[in-house]
C-alpha cells in the first residue's frame, strides 16, 4: 500500500500551507496537484488554445507533454513541465485561476493527470493535496483528510496572498470567485470534489496553522501506531 497522506478540500481552504508543513513534520514530500492542473492551463493559454473549439488539439497535446514532480533536494520536490521548473507566478495568477476548473473538468485531462500524480509517489512518503486525491487518485491511502473553512475565512486568506487576486479585489468579489470555482469542482461529472467516506473532516476556520497541523499529524501518528501494533 502506498505511504501517502491525502488532503482534499475546496479552494483557499488552507490545504497548501498545511500540506507543506505536515510534510516537513512527518519527513515526507509535499505535492500540490492543483499546481499540476494550473500548469496545464498555463500551457493551453500560452498556445492560445480555446477550451471548446480546440478540444482535440488540447487532448493531443497531452501525448507529448510531461508534468511531474522531481526531487530537488533531500526533502523537497519541484514541479517540472517539459523538463523545466514551473514558475509559480505564471500559474497562480487570476487569469489561470479563472480557467483552471474548466480544464480540470475535461475527462481526458483527468485520466492523464491521475497517471502523472500516481507516479509522484515513487520517492517515498508523500503528502498530496487536491480535490480527488483520497477519492480517486489514492482511494487506498491510510491517512485521508478533508480540509475546509468558512467562505469568509477562505476569502480573507486568499485576499492576503500576493499575486493570487486582481488588484482592488474585495472580500466579497474573492468569495464570489471561490464559490464559482467550488461549484464547478463539486458538480463536474468526473472525480468531483467531495469528502471520501473514510476521510477525517478538519474545519480550520477557528484554528491557527500550527493547531491544524498538529491535529492532522497527531491523527496520522495515532493511526500509524494502530496499524503497526
Ligand atoms: O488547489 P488549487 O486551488 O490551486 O487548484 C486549482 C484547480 O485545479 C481547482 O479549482 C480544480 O479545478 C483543479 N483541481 C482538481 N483536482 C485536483 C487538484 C486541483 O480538479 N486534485
Amino acid at each position: 500500500m502506498t505511504e501517502i497522506i491525502t488532503l482534499d478540500g475546496p479552494a483557499a481552504s488552507g490545504k497548501s500551507t498545511l500540506a507543506s508543513k505536515i510534510a516537513d513534520k512527518v519527513g515526507g514530500f509535499y505535492i500540490n496537484t492543483g499546481d499540476m492542473y494550473r500548469t496545464l492551463t498555463w500551457m493551453i493559454t500560452e498556445k492560445n488554445l480555446d477550451l471548446e473549439a480546440d478540444r482535440s488539439t488540447i487532448i493531443s497535446l497531452l501525448k507529448e507533454l510531461y508534468i511531474h514532480y522531481e526531487k530537488c533536494d533531500e526533502n523537497h520536490m519541484q514541479l517540472i513541465c517539459d523538463g523545466k521548473p514551473v514558475d509559480q507566478k505564471k500559474i497562480r495568477n487570476p487569469e489561470i485561476t479563472k480557467k483552471v476548473s474548466q480544464v480540470a473538468a475535461i475527462p481526458e485531462v483527468r485520466d492523464w493527470m491521475v497517471k502523472c500524480q500516481r507516479k509522484c509517489t515513487e520517492v517515498g512518503l508523500v503528502v498530496m493535496e487536491g480535490r480527488d486525491i483520497g477519492t480517486v487518485v489514492f482511494p487506498d491511502a491510510h491517512y485521508k483528510f478533508f480540509v475546509t473553512a468558512s467562505p469568509l475565512v477562505r476569502a480573507q486568506r486568499r485576499l492576503s496572498q500576493d499575486g493570487e487576486v486582481t488588484e482592488n479585489a474585495t472580500v466579497e468579489k474573492v468569495a464570489e470567485d471561490i464559490a464559482k470555482r467550488d461549484e464547478l469542482d463539486m458538480n463536474r461529472k468526473i472525480a468531483p470534489l467531495k469528502q471520501a467516506d473514510d476521510a477525517i473532516f478538519v474545519d480550520t476556520s477557528d484554528l491557527t496553522v500550527d493547531q491544524a497541523v498538529d491535529q492532522i499529524v497527531n491523527f496520522v501518528n495515532e493511526k500509524k501506531s494502530s496499524i503497526h501494533a
